[in-house]
């Protein structure tokens, strides 16, 4: 007895420190295999008288159960580790930033040609858009811009070939409008303009908007005024903002006016922006020309138009405090995330 209690104990000492389940089955067999120890005690049990056989058999199976039950504990508990360090170096660590594509944003022009139609929207002009590839007849002449008018070299023009152009402004569309839709319109003509151009304030390709309203009625350069300092009023979000309309000449208006607004910037003081006058040109705009409406059919005793043409670099530059208009195309990721 004391024999089997020393090896039972011997035994579980072992199993407890074999740490692979190859080396634990090696084990078993040592102990319980077909020439093992305990093995070979149940053998040698026929050799005992029969009384002591009995004794010695439950003796000999007790500690064989024993070992079969610290053999299984032992298969489990090195299976368990086995899966826990599997699960260790297959972990994902769920708190690790994810790999995201950069966020981009609409360009500050793009920005500003939208708060430019949502306000006019909201004034009950329509959106119409026309083709930047013109026709030297709706670019200039159906514009009371005839060849050889001093005007036309103004524009500093890209010429296709004799009879094309890219449009060096956004007024061709009211042309091309009036003949298509019956009065009265009212419309804003949003778009890309080109001019052989380039310097501080001058891009070769800048985008302006065209407005045209023509009606029997409600149109008038009072009318004209009050339009549009509503609109700089809430384009730059000041109440008070002050305006004034100077005597100009368009070949398509008449009268013609500049309009320039109490500089947003200083206040009326004088900065920089401004040129220290207080004020800042920002369109131009009168009553559409007998001679652009007569044309098309339109007759000029009865209908009234009023059409005006504004830069939307200009009113970029000045609502974001730019001061190079050719920044805007550099495609400079640090200009440009600075209006996200
Ligand atoms: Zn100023």
């Amino acid at each position: 007895m004391q024999d089997l209690l020393a090896l039972q104990e011997e035994a579980l000492i072992l199993f407890a420190r074999l740490d692979t389940p190859h080396a634990l089955e090696e084990a078993k067999a040592r102990y319980l295999g077909k020439s093992g120890v305990l093995t070979e005690k149940l053998k040698a049990l026929g050799k005992l008288p029969p009384e002591a056989r009995k004794t010695a058999g439950a003796a000999i199976n007790q500690v064989k159960t024993a070992l079969e039950n610290a053999l299984q504990n032992r298969r489990e508990a090195l299976a368990q580790a086995q899966l826990e360090e599997e699960l260790r170096a297959t972990a994902l660590d769920v708190t690790l930033p994810g790999r995201t594509p950069g966020r981009g944003a609409a360009h500050p022009i793009t920005r500003t040609l939208e708060r430019v139609q949502t306000l006019f929207r909201s004034m009950g002009f329509e959106v119409a858009e026309g083709p930047e590839i013109e026709t030297d007849a709706n670019n200039f002449t159906a514009l009371n811009i005839p060849e050889d008018h001093p005007a036309r070299a103004m524009h500093d023009t890209f010429y296709l070939d004799p009879g094309h152009v890219l449009r060096t402004h956004t007024s061709p569309v009211q042309i091309r409008y009036l003949q298509a839709h019956p009065l009265p319109v009212k419309i804003i003509a949003p778009g890309r303009v080109f001019r052989c151009d380039s310097d501080v304030t001058h891009t070769p390709m800048f985008h302006q908007v065209e407005g045209l309203w023509v009606a029997e009625e409600g149109v008038s350069f009072a009318a004209l005024k009050g339009l549009l300092i509503e609109f700089m009023r809430a384009f730059f979000e000041v109440n008070d903002l002050q305006a004034r309309f100077r005597p100009s000449f368009f070949p398509f208006t008449e009268p013609s006016a500049e309009m320039d607004i109490g500089c947003v910037i200083c206040g009326g003081d004088g900065c920089r922006v401004c040129s220290h006058t207080g004020w800042l040109e920002v369109l131009g705009c009168g009553l559409v020309h007998p001679k652009v409406l007569e044309p098309l059919g339109i007759d000029s005793e009865r209908y009234i138009g009023m059409a005006f043409g504004l830069g939307v670099e200009r009113l970029a530059m000045i609502r974001y405090g730019v001061d190079d208009l050719r920044t805007f195309y550099e495609n400079d990721l640090r200009f440009l995330r600075r209006f996200r």
